[in-house]
């Protein structure tokens, strides 16, 4: 029984990813907020059966009390940040397998942006929710983890079947996109990506998902052939304006 992942802007540039199940039950991503979410929810019923948590990081858990206070969802987290996340029900580790509205999600290690990230892959629906792991042609900043962690993070994901929907935490793809280009001028794919997301921002919607294909395709950070070479392009994108 597949998912279906709808993104919910939070903040500026935030956002909370919600999975519906066909019988209707709801679960959330990465929570920055809680009134946007439960403003979604609301409508459609009122319930909110689990929260899932990538990293710790307050623009992806900070809706987490609020919204466990309004419908007593479940919060499902890395156990190695346990001491750095909201209140866990169930913490879990990379290789371990999570119940997500009836459907399997695996928890893959995302380590790079911070020491302890996880990802979630819910096959049977193609969704990645992968927080500031991997973005649309980006990455995350190195905040806690090393490149050589980000490259084998990048590289699991990338890995993934090529239709997979990537749901990460940020509408950054036409700020990435500036950068991109400098790496790979000549890049076609990159060019109808940055093409295709200029039009879906001036039509007012979400850049995101997009996909592991249009990635693998397009990103710079996934395209990196070595540790080395991510570690450049990463500086370099710190130091764009
Ligand atoms: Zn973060
Ligand atoms: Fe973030």
């Amino acid at each position: 029984m597949a998912l279906t992942a709808t993104p919910i802007p939070c903040l500026s540039d935030n956002y909370a990813w919600l999975l519906r199940a066909a019988d209707g039950r709801l679960a959330v991503c990465d929570p920055a907020e809680d009134a946007p979410v439960a403003a979604v929810i609301d409508p459609m019923g009122g319930k909110l059966d689990l929260i899932l948590l990538t990293h710790h990081h307050g623009d992806h858990v900070a809706g987490v009390p609020g919204l466990v206070a309004r419908y007593g969802a479940k919060v499902v987290g890395a156990a190695a940040d346990k001491h750095r996340l909201p209140p866990l029900d169930q913490a879990v580790s990379p290789g371990d397998t999570v119940d997500v509205l009836g459907s399997k999600a695996a928890v893959l290690a995302s380590d790079g942006h911070t020491r302890g990230h996880i990802a979630f892959h819910i096959a049977d629906s193609h969704i990645l929710l992968c927080g500031d792991t991997l973005f649309s042609l980006g990455c995350g900043r190195l905040l806690e983890g090393t490149a050589e962690q980000m490259f084998a993070s990048l590289a699991a994901l990338a890995a993934l079947p090529g239709e997979t929907l990537v749901c990460c935490g940020h509408e950054y793809t036409e700020s990435n996109a500036r950068f991109a280009i400098t790496v790979e001028p000549d890049n076609a794919a990159l060019k109808a990506r940055i093409a295709e997301a200029q039009a879906q921002r001036a039509a007012g919607k979400p850049t995101l998902p997009s996909t592991i294909a249009s990635e693998r395709a397009a990103n710079p950070f996934v395209r990196a052939p070595d540790i080395a070479t991510l570690a450049h392009i990463r500086a370099g994108k710190d130091n764009f304006r």
